[in-house]
């Protein structure tokens, strides 16, 4: 199954492109800015726990036949983050100093 490609930051709701190189994923495909990761997260996602990886770039063009952002659209559906920023902050407290591989 193709990621999902979610449109936007789930904590600021910036628009995050197929071709965006600020988008960033958790494990879960929880998708937040690179901003946002580090200004606010701090590579905690707050969905989880786990850190986070630039999300690749779905090709454009359809390099292998049935194979590229046109065949496999991303997702319109616009997610936002459950937690305030206190929240958000208040879980990641303990869990920013463990690296993500340790979690
Ligand atoms: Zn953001
Ligand atoms: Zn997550």
């Amino acid at each position: 199954m193709a990621l999902e490609l979610r449109p936007n930051c789930e904590f600021c709701d910036r628009d995050l492109p197929p071709d965006s190189a600020e988008a960033r994923i958790c494990s879960y495909e929880c998708t937040f800015c690179a901003d946002c990761v580090e200004t606010v997260l701090a590579n905690v996602c707050p969905n989880c726990g786990g850190g986070f990886a630039p999300r690749p770039v779905r090709p454009s063009r359809e390099w292998r036949p049935g194979v590229s952002a046109g065949k496999q659209p991303p997702s319109a559906r616009r997610v936002r983050a459950k937690f305030t920023r206190a929240e958000i902050e208040a879980f990641g407290a303990p869990i920013r100093g463990i690296p993500p591989e340790k979690r």
